[in-house]
Formats: C-alpha cells, structure tokens, sequence
C-alpha cells in the first residue's frame, strides 16, 4: 500500500486510533511513515510538556498568523482536539484493504472529521511550535557563549620617530579564560617593512613577541600563564624582511595597559 497521508500521521501522533488494521501493519513495517510519527510525537509531547527547558511559546502574532493564512474565523485556542471514544475502525481508509472493517457510527464519523479540518492548523502550529524551539535554542546558545570581556585598555601614542601615528590596545577575557590583546593602529607601514605587536616589561628590559600586525588591526593570543603585572607594555616595532626575529628597536606606539 502506498504511505499513510500526513493527516492520518499527525492524528497518529496525538494519540487518535485513526489507523485501519492495514495501516497498523505498514506503520510497523514503513520507517518512513514511523519516523514521521515519531517526530510529529516528540513534538506533540514537547508541547503537552510545559516544563521542557528548551520550549519557547510562539509569541501571540505567530498564531494569529497562522489562523490568517489559514482563514479561519473562530478563535484559534481550539487548538487541542477532543480525544476519541474507544476504538474507531477506519472505514475511510481501512475498508477497501481489507474488506472487513465495520462502518463507523455516523456521529463518530462527523467528529473525525471535524478533528481532521484541525489538521493542517496542528501542522502548522507544529512547524511554528519547532521554529521556536530552534529560536530558543540558538539564543541560548549565544546567551552562552558571552563576547568577549574587555578587562584593560591602552592609548598606544607614537615615538618621537612616528609622530602622527597612534594607535589602541584592549585585553580581552574569553569565556573560557583565554586572553586576547586586540591591537589597532593608524597609518599604513612603510613599504618594504612591517609590523610586530609586542609585550614588553615597564622598563623595556624583558620582551614577548605576539606576532605581525597585519593591516590597521589585529588579534593576538596572549600565552598562558604570561603575567601580565610583568609585561603591562603593548608595543608595535617596524620590523624589515632581514629573517631577524628580534625587536628592530625601532618602535613605531607604545602605551600601558591599564584596567
Ligand atoms: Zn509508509
């Protein structure tokens, strides 16, 4: 037989016994038909469940979108169908397969398929339902996953050499505990030279290479276990392509740290 039609699969997961015997036997057999109940289950039982940590009730314009689209007039709080009374052979579905089935009760028949025009408004709401979720569950994502924490900062002013030039520094805290010093400075290199980010202790005596400074900002890992009581001192050298990695000597800005 072919696969069960959403309708009947989304009832299936609310709990309707909508399924004729032929159904109930391709619905063990099919992992098509099966995982799409599973799915429509989860979030049917997500949304019964009002203190699952991940759900995200769709704000109010999202239903009433919803009931837009869908141009329905009543209010769209009849949301939750009514459950069905004992066991319901599905002479729609059911009795051509097998020939056997008995024809359901009129009334019973009526009741199913007012609970079927509610179909396509409980996919919807679904889909709204799964959309939030997704929401919710990225923004708590980010919620924790905070930027950066600037915990000091520098005014980087130029050596007598490289008047006009400045620039700025700003240590930065991760999450994780990782330090990062962000360094930016105005006016391009010489040609032919470029720029190194340094650590240097307060009197120039002990040195910490960060690495070249590509363009007008960059960011560099601060080692760890570096302290930074002990080398305070964000400088930016002009360096040469002469394979020397020490300090040229030739600082271009300098400036403290300071919180
Ligand atoms: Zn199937």
């Amino acid at each position: 037989m072919p696969h069960i039609d959403d309708e009947t699969l989304a009832l299936c997961a609310l709990g309707e016994d909508v399924l004729g015997p032929a159904e109930h036997v391709h619905l063990e057999d099919c992992t098509d038909c099966a995982r799409t109940v599973r799915s429509l289950t989860r979030v049917v039982d997500g949304a019964r469940d009002t203190e699952h940590p991940d759900m995200v009730p769709p704000r109010p314009e999202v239903w009433s979108r919803i009931h837009t689209e869908l141009g329905l007039t009543e209010a769209p709080a009849v949301l939750a169908p009514t459950p069905a009374s004992g066991p319901a052979p599905d002479a729609e579905e059911g009795a051509d397969q097998t020939g056997a089935a008995e024809p359901a009760h009129p009334d019973e028949l009526a009741s199913r398929r007012r609970l079927r025009a509610w179909v396509p408004v409980l996919v919807a709401a679904c889909a709204a339902l799964v959309l939030g979720v997704a929401g919710g569950v990225l923004w708590e994502r980010s919620a924790l996953q905070p930027e950066e924490t600037t915990i000091a900062s520098a005014v980087l002013d130029p050596l007598p050499d490289w008047a006009g030039v400045s620039g700025e520094a700003m240590l930065q805290e991760s999450a994780d505990g990782s330090r990062q010093v962000v360094v930016s400075v105005d006016g391009p290199a010489p040609e032919g030279t470029y720029r190194e980010v340094w650590l240097l202790t307060p009197d120039a005596s002990g040195l910490v290479s960060l690495g070249a400074l590509e363009g007008a900002e960059g960011r560099f890992a601060v080692p760890e276990g570096l302290d930074l009581a002990d080398y305070p001192v964000v400088d930016v050298s002009e360096e040469h392509f002469d394979g020397d990695p020490a300090h040229s000597g030739n600082s271009v800005v300098r400036g403290e740290l300071a919180t």
